[in-house]
């Protein structure tokens, strides 16, 4: 048993935070006690780690990352220019730094395939609990579509762990969704719009999918007991989604223009991925065309967070990371405070919120009894800076189901 002592606990449920508490960890790596220290018996057999002076969250959760993508250049997304081995080590070593940096769980909205998933279970490397969508489910021309600017297709064969995502028709779209589910896929994801980064000719109010299709696509992924993410910034597209009933929109960007929409959301408790941190990334550093609608986007997209809020539609944290710098995940805490959460409700975007939009609640995202210890530990307290998450040297202790995985507070340590 492990008893960490001392810290201010932020439980990730939007509770005020407990000074001075004690969490209470298992042999089997859950919580069997969290509260004040004075309320919590201490096992004489656990062993104790004084973490006083410090912040307790519950481990963070990116909702939304594509860990085995490396570049927006179609060299990277097409893996011409390295071998698959240096590319495959590239992404092992972004699971381990992903971790390392409080994020003891990721939602893959595509790229990575279940081996990495199996590659941990075995513990040949480290990474965080992983959620895998494999591919992006589109019909011809859509996101799903390997196709250049030049109108070539992909030139790399598939590998067969990430199954080809184009379908068209009912049938098509059912099959592809059973293909998913047998090659690992935990969620489906799909997308019912282009974005800002898609070809020119689809954009982000450019619709794909009819209504049809997309509710086979629905039936079938809940059938086989799976969640729909469906990527939809604007447009026809993004209404279609909501009216089907997928579970979570990612980007959202233009759900401000359509007033039925944000209070269709939280009728059906709908959860709303915005991934601001992509969007920084497009107005600032991505291609022409790319930057024109991430700049056309933003004053939409802060509106359509904020409605969202006020009308109780939960907010979970997406970085969309991959096109863009992996490791600063946390970046998005901070973006969504900029966007009008309050500082605690950032965090349960990170933590309590997102496990929900997991389906993954009866075990993460908060700092509770019967649950598993995937907790962080932080130098500072993230209410009054939420940056300081993005500072590795900041990350003190980081535990994933009792284990600890990072530790820079030895020192601290009591046997008792
Ligand atoms: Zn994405």
């Amino acid at each position: 048993m492990q008893l960490l002592v001392g810290a201010t606990l932020i439980d990730g449920t939007g509770s005020p935070p407990v000074p001075d508490a004690a969490v209470l960890i298992n042999d089997e790596g859950r919580m069997v006690a969290v509260g004040a220290r004075h309320t919590v018996a201490a096992s004489p057999a656990a062993e104790v780690i004084d973490v006083s002076g410090m912040t307790l969250l519950p481990g963070l959760i990116d909702a939304h990352d594509h860990l085995a993508a490396h570049g927006y250049a179609l060299t990277q997304r097409w893996g011409l220019d390295e071998p698959q081995s240096t590319t495959h080590l590239r992404t092992a070593s972004v699971l381990q730094q992903t971790l390392a940096t409080g994020y003891t769980t990721v939602r893959d909205a595509a790229g990575l395939d279940a081996g990495f998933k199996l590659a941990i279970a075995e513990r040949l490397i480290t990474g965080p609990r992983l959620q895998l969508s494999l591919s992006i489910i589109s019909p011809t021309g859509g996101l799903g579509d390997r196709i250049s600017p030049s109108g070539h297709s992909c030139c790399v064969p598939p590998n067969p762990n990430v199954p080809p995502s184009v379908a068209n028709g009912v049938q098509e779209v059912r099959q592809v969704v059973r293909t998913m589910v047998r090659a690992g896929a935990d969620v489906i994801k799909c997308a019912t719009t282009g974005g800002a980064s898609s070809r020119p000719g689809h954009g982000p109010k450019d619709a794909a999918f009819n209504h049809d299709e997309m509710l086979a696509l629905v039936e079938e992924a809940h059938a086989l007991g799976r969640r729909v993410m469906c990527h939809a910034l604007g447009g026809p597209g993004l209404r279609l989604a909501l009216e089907v009933g997928v579970d979570s929109i990612e980007h959202g960007c233009y759900l401000d223009e359509d007033p039925e929409l944000i209070p269709m959301m939280a009728e059906k408790g709908i959860f709303f991925v915005p991934t601001l941190t992509v969007y920084v990334f497009h107005r600032e550093r991505s291609a022409f065309h790319v930057r024109e609608r991430g700049r056309a986007l933003q004053s939409h997209h802060l509106e359509s967070v904020q409605r969202a809020l006020e009308a109780g539609v939960k907010i979970v944290a997406g970085t969309d990371a991959g096109g863009h710098e992996h490791g600063i995940n946390a970046r998005e805490l901070q973006y969504l405070v900029e966007a009008g959460l309050s500082p605690m409700q950032a965090l349960q975007a990170g933590t309590g919120w997102a496990a929900a939009c997991l389906g993954w609640e009866h075990d993460l995202g908060t700092v509770e009894p019967g649950k598993l210890a995937d907790l962080l530990v932080v130098d500072g307290n993230p209410l009054q800076d939420m940056t300081l998450l993005q500072d590795p040297q900041r990350i003190k202790l980081v535990l994933q189901g009792g284990k600890i995985c990072v530790d820079q507070c030895t020192k601290q340590r009591v046997a008792v």
